[in-house]
């Protein structure tokens, strides 16, 4: 530090001026929190589950500066979950699997925040079924809102996107996608999940130049309303064994990693997967 004084990277920001210096940038903070979205708009899709991993998201993001808009089957349910994170947060019903529905909640985002800076792509639904199982209604439905759901999202921000040249897209798969599933989701889950790292991945290289990032997050089990009430405790203390963390993963442990990937901390990653799974992958 030029003139010797220590700050925590809490207290405050430093560039180097032209002249060598040192300045300070005053962070945006608010009770003694830097805030990592100040002035950003955030769209988060499947975001009106009170458990669920979306609410936690927004609300996580509503406490770092950001104007939320929450994306749900039912407009209700979606507008109350905007109106919990305070003033200023919108709900909107959107069927991501609808093409129209996602730009019509495109447009109403667009005109109400004026500029949309991050999309998150989090709907999804699960089923546990064994591979024989799956008929092609199951199919259609799971492959329909984990994977036609982020293509029709993301079409429908990306020319918002492209004409301002910037944009943060991160796409909910799924540790299921790695492994082959094998925790709750059924074989069709873990097809639309990997499907998810494919487009996002391909979305990246094709999206990079318009100064759009896209990339993904691989949660393994957070206590979520997925499961239906089907997650038995049997099942839950063997899942625990194969963690290192000795633990299930909450809400907010991946709200945390959608944050990073939204913000300009990551400002220089693109196509990337993070996993939020407490170490159930690590490879021998
Ligand atoms: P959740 O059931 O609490 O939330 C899912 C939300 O998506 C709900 O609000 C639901 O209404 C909404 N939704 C469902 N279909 C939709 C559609 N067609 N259009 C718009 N919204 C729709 O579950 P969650 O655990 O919070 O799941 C969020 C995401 O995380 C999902 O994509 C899920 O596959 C993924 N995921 C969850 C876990 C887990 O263990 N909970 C692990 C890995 C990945």
């Amino acid at each position: 530090m030029s003139n010797g004084e220590s700050h925590s990277s809490l207290d405050a920001n430093f560039t180097f001026c032209n002249s060598g210096r040192v300045e300070e940038i005053p962070p945006a903070q608010s009770g003694g929190n830097v805030m990592l979205l100040n002035g950003k708009t955030a769209v988060i899709s499947g975001a009106a589950s009170p458990r669920g991993i979306g609410l936690a998201t927004a609300r996580l993001f509503a406490e770092h500066g950001a104007r939320v808009a929450i994306l749900d089957l039912d407009q209700s349910a979606a507008q109350a979950a905007a109106e919990s994170l305070g003033s200023g947060h919108i709900g909107l019903a959107c069927n991501v699997a609808d093409r129209n529905a996602c730009l019509r909640a495109a447009e109403a985002a667009i005109a109400a925040f004026g500029q949309i800076d991050i999309l998150i792509n989090n709907a999804g639904i699960t089923q546990p079924l064994k591979f024989m199982e799956i008929e092609p209604g199951h199919w259609d439905a799971v492959l329909d809102v984990n994977l036609r759901g982020v293509l029709y999202l993301s079409q429908a921000f990306v020319p918002h996107m492209r004409a301002r040249r910037r944009g943060s897209i991160v796409c909910m798969s799924s540790v299921s996608a790695q492994r082959g599933g094998g925790i709750f989701g059924g074989p069709h889950y873990s097809a639309a999940k990997a499907g998810v790292l494919g487009l996002a991945k391909a979305m990246a290289r094709e999206l990079g130049p318009d100064g759009i990032r896209v990339n993904c997050v691989t949660p393994g089990l957070i206590q979520t309303d997925i499961t239906g009430g089907k997650m038995t405790d049997e099942m839950r203390s063997e899942i625990l064994k194969s963690i290192p963390l000795n633990r299930l993963g909450d809400a907010r442990d991946v709200a945390g990693a959608y944050l990073f990937l939204a913000s300009d901390l990551s400002a220089y990653i693109t196509g990337a997967v993070i996993d939020v799974n407490g170490g159930m992958l690590i490879h021998g």
